[in-house]
């Protein structure tokens, strides 16, 4: 494009539009460019998620879906093609799909990656999620991208780089302004999720200065943060870096801050609004005079796009699968993670059951850290997503034999980290049993009174207890059953267990705890407990 001096631009700008067509008919027709043939302002237009962990819509079909998305970019690029499309990050977990198998390998959030090639997108920033499955799964990942991931402040420790096959900053031209991206993401990373030894996370301030500066050198006019971090750390890498504009994520909620003056845009998870953020850019200084966001609902309004659903053909069954019904509950089912951790709940008490039942069992125990749905079941249909959400692992249900005692024991490893631990996932949700615990008596003499089928533990008496196998295993402190001979339960897996319970209603959820067990003395933790990590976003 041609430039012209400032105050000649003045003047065209004044210009009625015939005189301005007049002029620029001269120019075609040889004569000097007397006025500018430019645009005062070119557009540049960032469509943006982050958070979304499911290909298909959520909340029963009625939002999200990146099928929906793929239309709604598409739209978009009819009006305009000068439109860049970026993720916020957490995208390869946590997820049901991501801990199945298909053709004999866990998905590990390939799915995701699929859906984004799929999709069009142009940059990911990498998210503390995209760690869970170790440095490895997420290498292979970042090799089957067919966009570009940032994350400035991921370094390996061995060459000093950005993590392998990220970058820390990209420059694209896009309308004939060039667009500067950097990526970070949220330090603690490095503790509450799995990178190796090697990969630091470093400071998002200082990670963004670098970035920025290489971008400026790189001749970016434009610069946009693609960041993975709560909105506080948001505002100060705003303070401590001049950008354009911040597009986040992590938090999982809407927001448009303009606090510190750069404005901060994050649309809520799982892709139940696509963030439109348009910048008016100066055509001769090409810095931003103006950023306007809007946030797309994604609805049923919208179609799917059929061009994306033919590229993510071969996860249809698998998708059609996890959308089955298996039955439904009468009553909401509290599967929140602190809860089955610390206290009988009756999806506890209702797995436990079920366990139970189909073992022809005396007994049943189930550690709380077995069922990771995290949330509360609402009454209704429940789906098979809705059971591998509450059961992911691929244990078997076995029974084994147990002397009281060993029964005993096994319920004081589970009450063992009552004080200690905010969040044990050794807790036991039981069924045919009943028990008192202490919590502030010591560890190991905690438990002081159990009854079996309304009659009180003898610890000589043989009694048939139906388990996982993780426990059978000796995991999660439960060494008293280790190496017990352990029969596999013939009705199948946890899973179908407990599909068929919800088809039957039999056994039935009960509303509410019934006091199967209870605690007594001290209720608090211990001044030195391990508290549970904030909730993971
Ligand atoms: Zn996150």
């Amino acid at each position: 494009m041609k430039t012209t001096t400032a105050p000649a631009r003045r003047v065209a700008l004044l210009l009625p539009l015939a005189l301005a067509v007049v002029l620029t008919a001269d120019r075609a027709s040889g004569a000097p460019p007397s006025a500018p043939a430019a645009p005062a302002s070119r557009k540049v237009t960032l469509l943006h998620l982050a958070d979304v962990y499911q290909v298909q819509p959520v909340e029963e079909g009625r939002r999200g879906g990146l099928a929906r998305v793929a239309t709604l970019r598409k739209q978009v690029l009819k009006e305009t093609p000068d439109v860049v499309m970026v993720l916020g990050g957490d995208t390869l977990s946590p997820s049901v799909e991501s801990l199945l198998t298909v053709d004999g390998k866990a998905l590990k959030g390939r799915q995701m990656i699929d859906a984004w090639n799929a999709l069009g997108l142009d940059y990911a920033v990498l998210g503390n999620h995209e760690f869970d499955f170790g440095d490895e799964a997420l290498r292979e990942r970042i090799r089957e991208s067919h966009f570009t991931w940032l994350g400035a402040n991921v370094t390996d420790a061995k060459t000093g780089k950005v993590f392998e096959g990220v970058k820390a900053y990209d420059v694209r031209e896009v309308g004939g302004v060039k667009l500067g991206l950097f990526g970070v993401v949220v330090a603690e990373t490095k503790k509450t999720s799995k990178p190796g030894p090697d990969t630091n996370f470093g400071d998002a301030c200082e990670a963004a200065r670098d970035a920025v500066a290489k971008l400026r050198e790189a001749g970016a006019t434009v610069v946009v943060g693609l960041t993975h971090l709560p909105l506080e750390e948001d505002r100060a890498l705003a303070k401590c870096v001049k950008v354009d504009a911040i597009l986040g994520g992590h938090d999982h909620t809407g927001a448009e801050d303009r606090s510190t003056g750069t404005p901060i845009f994050k649309v809520p998870a799982d892709a139940v609004e696509l963030g439109r953020l348009t910048l008016d850019v100066d055509a001769a200084t090409g810095t931003v005079r103006k950023a306007t966001w809007k946030r797309i609902p994604v609805t049923r309004k919208v179609p799917e796009d059929k061009e994306f659903n033919a590229a993510m053909k071969a996860y249809e069954p698998l998708f059609a699968r996890l959308s089955e019904r298996v039955g439904r509950t009468p009553v909401a089912l509290d599967g929140r993670s602190v809860e089955v951790r610390t206290r009988e709940t009756n999806l506890g008490s209702f797995v436990a059951d079920a366990f139970r039942a189909a073992a022809g069992a005396d007994v049943a125990l189930v550690n709380g850290g077995a069922l990771r749905a995290d949330s509360v079941l609402p009454a209704g249909v429940v789906t098979r997503r809705e059971l591998h959400a509450i059961l992911p692992y691929e244990d078997s249900l076995v029974t084994v034999e147990v002397k009281g005692s060993t029964l005993k024991a096994a319920l004081e490893n589970g009450v063992s980290l009552a004080r200690e631990d905010a969040k044990p996932g050794r807790f036991p949700q039981v069924s045919g049993l009943r028990f008192t615990y202490d919590a502030s008596r010591p560890a190991g003499e905690r438990v002081v009174d159990v009854k079996v089928g309304g009659k009180p533990l003898d610890a000589d008496a043989s009694y048939r207890l139906a388990t996982l196998s993780f426990l059978v295993g000796g995991k999660d402190g439960y060494e008293m059953l280790k190496g017990l001979p352990s029969t596999p339960v013939q009705k199948g897996t946890p899973l179908d267990v407990l599909a068929e319970a919800f088809r039957t209603g039999k056994p039935a959820p009960r509303a509410k705890p019934e006091g199967r067990i209870v605690r007594t003395g001290d209720a608090t933790l211990t001044k030195d407990a391990r508290r549970p990590p904030a909730p993971l976003k």
